[in-house]
């Protein structure tokens, strides 16, 4: 079954746009393909499309860099490339920690931040991390229009992206990277025989004040709960000018029970499971990000354990 007619390799985002506009959206843009594969063989029920857009040979996409403070990542950076970013390993952990557990070694090397996000699942491990990091997406849309948004501005619904991917481009991510007394932990809760489906991933950074025993601050990304990504708000503000110990720990899980909700879901686990995994996530991720915090020193955990 051909699935496609045309395949292009553009070299700069104008050009990946000018072919998606020239194919009036019956062309999709790929990346690593992981997600669009599997959409078009199983669930596509539309024409064929004229043609593939491969984004991976543009330079703008497949960077990573630092500047005054702020990682900028392309959309088409690899899971494997980011969990081989020392500096992101050391300043933003919590994504070398996420993008090292999705998939296999296979799916790593080829899937992209940019896909993760695009594909619009809440269950997302990079998304779920991007958003613990307050990150913000470059988007450059099919009228011509390049502009800043802020991650969760991108999701409208499970599998819902505000991006016509048959017509828009997510260049690049920026997010802020750790300074002192700020870190960051991802834990997950997988079925041991899925590949695709986490139970529930838990993102968080911390920042502490100059005693580094306080928290002045904290993200909390807990997903997949609604139907798409959010922070954990009302745990946030538990912890806000707490002592960073057990007693604040105690009750931001329970902060967690009474406005966290997840649904029963017949891929991943019952509710009450997912509930207490909520609980479970959070006392192994807070205490490890208020460690690094404390230490300065941040060496990601679980990678290639997926
Ligand atoms: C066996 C297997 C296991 C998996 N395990 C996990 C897992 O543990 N955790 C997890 O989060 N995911 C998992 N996935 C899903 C998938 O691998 C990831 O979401 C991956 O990051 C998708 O990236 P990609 O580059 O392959 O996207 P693609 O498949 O190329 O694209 C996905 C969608 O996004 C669009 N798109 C891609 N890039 C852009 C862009 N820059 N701008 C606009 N639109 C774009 C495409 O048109 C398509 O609609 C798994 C998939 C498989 C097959």
């Amino acid at each position: 079954m051909q699935l496609w007619q045309d395949y292009h390799t553009p070299t700069s985002v104008e050009e990946a746009i000018q072919h998606l506009s020239s194919y009036a959206g019956n062309s999709r843009i790929i990346a690593g393909g992981t997600d669009l594969l599997i959409d078009l063989q199983f669930n596509h029920e539309g024409p064929m499309l004229d043609a593939l857009i491969d984004v991976t040979a543009i330079p703008e996409m497949t960077r990573l860099t630092e500047e005054n403070g702020w990682c900028t990542v392309g959309g088409a950076v690899t899971h494997t490339n980011i969990v081989k970013s020392a500096l992101i390993e050391s300043k933003a952990t919590c994504l070398v920690e996420s993008c090292g557990v999705v998939g296999g070694p296979q799916v790593r090397n080829v899937g992209t931040l940019g896909g993760n996000v695009a594909h619009a699942l809440p269950a997302g491990d990079g998304t779920t991390s991007l958003v613990a990091l307050d990150a913000e997406a470059e988007v450059a849309w099919g009228d011509g229009r390049r502009e800043w948004l802020p991650l969760v501005q991108l999701f409208k619904g499970p599998g819902v992206s505000a991006l016509d991917s048959s017509r828009d481009l997510l260049v690049v991510f920026r997010f802020k990277l750790c300074g002192d007394g700020e870190a960051t932990a991802f834990k997950r809760i997988m079925r041991p025989q899925g590949v695709a489906l986490p139970v529930l991933g838990c993102a968080v950074w911390v920042k502490l004040d100059e005693s580094k025993q306080n928290y002045t601050a904290a993200r909390i990304c807990i997903g997949p709960i609604a139907s798409v990504p959010a922070r954990a708000s009302e745990v946030e503000l538990a912890l806000y000018g707490q002592p960073a110990n057990d007693d604040t720990l105690e009750k931001a899980v329970k902060i967690a029970h009474e406005t966290l909700h997840p649904r029963t879901s017949k891929y991943r686990a019952t509710a009450e499971y997912r509930d207490h995994m909520i609980e479970t996530l959070l006392r192994q991720a807070l205490p490890l990000a208020v460690k690094r915090a404390q230490t300065g020193v941040a060496q990601a955990e679980g990678v290639g354990m997926g």
